[in-house]
């Protein structure tokens, strides 16, 4: 959430820095084409040949030659949910989030479904998630963000809790339209996602976002469609707007020094939901952009540059 003029530098998406490892390989490969994995009743599953690593997101696909059972879908033993794309009832698509401190090592994306038989069948691919190359800083915010009083550690812990509410709701419906877009008119270069951060020569917790330098007052757009589940100030975020797109998808815009949208709202991509500032935990005015994929925290550029 924190902005420094110094430490910004233009995104690069590392494509080298990955590489995915199917269940039957030993060795570890770099594909430049989707992987696809055939299992039993026709099915197959296909992950996008993106970047397993560190805050990254992989687009999945499961298919079938006939009409889909019903399926269910695991990430690191997790629920991960799937959705069908208009009236094609032969895929099933998902998002995989890989969190940006998800311990490097394989983790397997498995789906589960039942044959008209009655037959238990299951399906997995094992992608190794590296490491993600994060900078470490060093920045002067106020003492107060560092080292709380007990009344600011409360209200810190209970913006955490509505928080945490908010990212275990996963709305079983598509809300977005069309592409993701960046939250910013005439910006497109936001940096500092992933960064360890040490604070006052504290360690802190890393940058779960993407800060876009901007003037306090610029106005500040829903990246894409979705309903306003959080429209007030939270004490290290400031003023903060949080939009659920649906499935688990959820972007965030914090720091802001006005909002224009209320809880309950529906937003289109594009609508205006508040201005730029630098309020909460900040160093100055810019806009701090999160993107949350089913509680993983991912970096915001991959969902603009990679469409569910
Ligand atoms: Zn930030």
């Amino acid at each position: 959430m924190l902005f420094s003029m110094r430490s910004l530098r233009p995104l690069t998406i590392a494509f080298s820095l990955f590489f995915l490892l199917p269940l039957s390989l030993s060795a570890a490969t770099t594909p430049a084409a989707p992987i696809r994995k055939s299992c039993a009743s026709g099915i197959a599953l296909q992950v996008s040949p993106g970047p397993a690593v560190q805050g990254s997101l992989l687009l999945v696909k499961v298919q079938s030659k006939k009409a889909l059972p019903e399926i269910k879908s695991e990430w690191d033993g997790k629920p991960t949910p799937l959705w069908r794309e208009g009236s094609d009832a032969a895929t099933l698509h998902g998002l995989l989030g890989i969190d940006l401190e998800l311990h490097p090592a394989p983790y397997e994306w498995k789906v589960m479904w039942t044959d008209a038989d009655g037959t238990a069948q299951s399906c997995s691919v094992l992608l190794a998630v590296r490491a993600g190359k994060f900078a470490t800083e060093h920045l002067k915010v106020e003492n107060q963000f560092v080292q709380p009083n007990p009344e600011q550690e409360k209200r810190a812990a209970e913006d955490q809790k509505k928080m945490r509410a908010i990212y275990d709701t996963v709305t079983p419906e598509v809300l977005w339209t069309g592409k993701f877009r960046l939250p910013l008119k005439d910006v497109t270069t936001g940096g500092n996602f992933g960064r360890r951060r040490v604070l006052n020569g504290q360690p802190r917790s890393p940058h779960t976002g993407v800060d876009f330098p901007a003037m306090a007052g610029t106005p500040v757009y829903a990246s894409q469609s979705g309903n306003v589940v959080l429209a007030e100030e939270l004490y290290y975020s400031g003023n903060t707007v949080v939009i659920d797109h649906g499935y688990g998808i959820y972007t965030l815009y914090a720091h802001l020094s006005a909002i224009d949208a209320h809880a309950g709202d529906k937003v289109s991509a594009g609508t205006e939901i508040g201005k730029v500032g630098a309020t909460g935990r900040v160093t100055g005015p810019h806009l701090h952009w999160g993107l949350t994929i089913q509680h993983a925290r991912v970096n915001g550029m991959n969902i603009v540059q990679r469409q569910p």
